[in-house]
């Protein structure tokens, strides 16, 4: 009896000490977004992981000369990296599934529009009228790790790319105890914390996203992915004009919907259709969702209600919400 009091006693202690294991941090700039990454245990892993998004970025990033995107956009033709060609793959794949409502192709609109440009504008709808034969996958020819892209077409990763850092991320951190890793919107946790204790995610009010407008509370990994309207924009005589571009337009998205949150356990599933789902408003999206059985949405409204499918709404807390059912 004693030596089980003992032992329970030295359990006790044992798991209080791991309880106050702080994590190793670090904050970066990358992919145009602020991240911040922790990692519980084997705290080699976060420079590996740093490292690792800092590759992905100069891989994907569609502006930066030299990297394999802008030169494939560039020239038409090109050899991708493991990761390029990996990405690329599962792009179309999701492009497809989620008919074209996320699509790597739209980055002729993106650009008319000025988004990854120094400037930003309404581009006339004459503009807009000549991009439409180069925006589609079926413009994309994939053989391996070469591509080949019809003349005008070209792609962009940033719907999806930190989702791909993310997942990317999660693999390379398998062995640590725990790791929480917040890439802007996106966020990726990886295990359980040493003290057992739930992963907290706030979903930002999109309205004042310094601030959660929802809770989400679960064990183990997730990705946990959101899109709004709020994230990038600029005004033009009193209107706003968002970033995230129905490819069936060439327009910013108007809808009912202010952000869309996806929960995934594959990164970039989670970031395609979070992109993807905001696209196409709240009752296409809840349909798509009833016909899938890999994620989990929570819809912010406009007018700051509430919507979650049956799985995520098991995870909310901290505020009102009408459950979406199959
Ligand atoms: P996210 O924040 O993941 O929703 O991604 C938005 C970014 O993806 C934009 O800044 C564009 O670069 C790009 N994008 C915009 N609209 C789409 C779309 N319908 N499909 C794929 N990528 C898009
Ligand atoms: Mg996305």
């Amino acid at each position: 009896m004693k030596k089980i009091a003992v032992l329970l006693l030295l359990l006790s202690i044992f798991l209080t000490s791991c309880g106050n294991v702080a994590p190793k941090k670090t904050e970066i700039f990358a992919m145009d977004t602020f991240m911040q990454l922790q990692v519980w245990g084997d705290e080699t892993l976060l420079s590996e992981a740093t490292a690792r998004i800092y590759e992905l970025e100069s891989a994907f990033s569609v502006t930066r000369e030299n990297s394999e995107l802008f030169l494939l956009n560039q020239k038409g033709r090109g050899a991708l990296s493991a990761h390029g060609t990996s990405l690329l793959s599962q792009a179309i794949v999701l492009s497809e599934r989620s008919e074209g409502a996320f699509d790597p192709t739209v980055y002729p609109f993106v650009r008319a529009w000025g988004f990854t440009e120094q400037t930003q504008g309404v581009p006339s709808s004459k503009t807009l009228d000549a991009l439409f034969p180069f925006v589609g996958t079926e413009h994309v020819h994939a053989n391996e790790n070469t591509v080949t892209l019809d003349e005008g077409t070209m792609l962009d990763f940033g719907g999806i790319a930190k989702g791909y850092a993310a997942q990317s991320c999660a693999e390379l951190l398998q062995d640590a105890q725990a790791a929480l890793l917040v890439l802007g919107g996106n966020i990726q946790t990886v295990g359980t914390k040493p003290d057992g204790s739930d992963w907290n995610i706030g979903i930002a009010d999109p309205k004042n996203s310094s601030q959660a407008i929802a809770k989400l509370r679960f064990q183990g990994s997730m990705a946990v992915v959101t899109s709004g309207g709020y994230e990038r924009f600029f005004e033009e005589n009193g209107k706003q004009y968002h970033h995230i571009l129905d490819p069936k337009t060439g327009y910013p998205v108007q809808n009912e919907l202010a952000s869309v949150t996806v929960l995934a356990q594959n990164g970039v599933l989670a970031d395609a259709f979070s992109t993807a789902l905001f696209v196409m408003g709240l009752e296409k999206a809840s349909e798509f969702w009833r016909a899938s059985d890999d994620f989990e949405v929570v819809f912010i409204l406009n007018d700051g209600s509430i919507f979650a499918t049956e799985g995520a709404a098991s995870l909310l807390y901290d505020c009102e919400f009408t459950v979406i059912e199959r």
